[in-house]
């Protein structure tokens, strides 16, 4: 099959430009001249340092990251970052209140889909004494009870008073389901924060492995951390992106002597963020490339277009779902208001019929829509999901 016939729909890894591509055979085999690849020459070099740094610069530009954050390039993915932002935000916290008891260290978790379910789970396998208070669940308020489909309503949220964070994410690949990003309700409800005598700047993490660069971040500055894997949007699996706040890059050892849990030096944001993301020898491939794919998002007019380009998508996709809908061939399984713009979940009523849609798109050059294999089928349902939709440069 050739690739100009095809459209990948893959949730990550997935379809990267064909310009992108060609330039990245190019510097694999001579890097700017140099007569050594990419992956070749040191990452001490030159020509690296300046290869990281102007991504670096990029990022912050297209995203309008302000000067009171860092950006960090990490290894490991998101996975890595369930259980980095755990040891690093409890360091701080056991810093800034050596004396508090374990007990009454607490971490909140948003849990709206499958990835944040798993964060969940990661905080617990490293709390310790420490708790985790699930702030939300959003199956409580499914059609089903069990599925997650929707962004619960604010009110039913029970913030903790003084949580050591908050955890959320922005877009669950999985299951199709993403906060709004202008205000509403099913907006991230950045108000509550500062709500009931809470303080405004509990350290907010969000994981954007998903939406990343797909559109502008709604109120970047009040996060403490937002992270995004590379695969899904700007390139390779191996990079992942942190943008994080100055007050996390803490010493680490300090508060181990404090008595927090030692962080390994490779998950520490101070470590990262002092050796300018190069403390050991990093992806150096898929920083190239996504530094290429973000000149390319440059220059087609930075994060206004990819926002204006996905809404375009979002909305020629779910009308055609919506009048599949009427019709009896499609059900949309995530409530409106909050169906991601990303990944589209949908199933199709009837035996066999999953099997024979994603025939009939492998036929028309339609691949990689099968769903994840988290999502549990009912009886007479069949769940493609996720479903790429924002993916296409070219
Ligand atoms: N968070 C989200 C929202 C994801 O979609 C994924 C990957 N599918 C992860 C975290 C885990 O990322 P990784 O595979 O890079 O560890």
């Amino acid at each position: 099959m050739d690739r100009s016939n095809i459209v990948n729909f893959g949730a990550g890894p997935s379809a990267l430009p064909r310009s992108v591509l060609e330039e990245a055979t190019k510097g694999l085999l001579n890097y700017n001249g140099t007569g050594m690849g990419i992956t070749e020459i040191s990452h001490r070099s030159k020509e690296f340092s300046q290869l990281i740094q102007s991504l670096e610069r990029d990022i912050r530009e297209v995203l309008s990251v302000p000067e009171t954050h860092s950006i960090v390039f990490a290894q490991g993915g998101g996975t890595t970052q369930f259980s980095a932002v755990v040891l690093n935000l409890l360091a701080r916290h056991r810093l800034l209140f050596p004396d508090l008891p374990d007990e009454d260290r607490v971490m909140d978790y948003v849990v709206t889909g499958n990835w944040s379910k798993k964060a969940a789970e990661e905080a617990r396998r490293l709390a310790g004494k420490a708790k985790v208070n699930v702030v939300v669940d959003a199956r409580q308020f499914s059609a089903d009870g069990k599925s997650f489909d929707n962004i619960p309503p604010h009110d039913k949220w029970t913030l903790s008073q003084a949580p050591a964070f908050v955890y959320y994410c922005e877009n669950e690949t999985v299951d199709g389901v993403q906060f709004a990003h202008l205000p509403g309700p099913t907006a991230f409800p950045f108000d509550l924060l500062g709500e009931g005598g809470r303080d405004k700047f509990i350290p907010l993490i969000g994981d954007y492995s998903s939406s990343f660069m797909s559109r502008p971040i709604p109120n970047l500055a009040d996060h403490a951390l937002i992270y995004a894997g590379a695969q899904k949007n700007i390139g390779p699996a191996g990079l992942t992106i942190l943008i994080v706040r100055k007050d996390l890059l803490v010493d680490v050892d300090a508060a181990a002597k404090l008595g927090a849990t030692p962080v390994p030096l490779m998950l520490s944001y101070k470590t990262l963020a002092d050796s300018g993301s190069l403390y050991n020898t990093p992806p150096m491939f898929p920083v190239y490339v996504s530094s290429l794919v973000i000149k390319c998002i440059q220059e087609l007019g930075g994060i206004t277009y990819m926002e204006q380009f996905n809404e375009a998508k979002r909305r020629a996709l779910y009308h055609a779902l919506e009048k599949g809908k009427e019709a009896g061939v499609f059900n949309l399984r995530v409530k409106e208001g909050s169906r991601s713009w990303m990944n589209c979940t949908f199933t199709i009523p009837g035996e066999g019929r999953e099997q024979d849609f994603i025939d009939g798109a492998v036929k028309r050059g339609l691949l990689q829509l099968k769903g994840h294999r988290c999502v549990s089928l009912s009886a007479h349902d069949c769940v493609l999901t996720p479903m790429q939709i924002s993916r296409r440069y070219d």
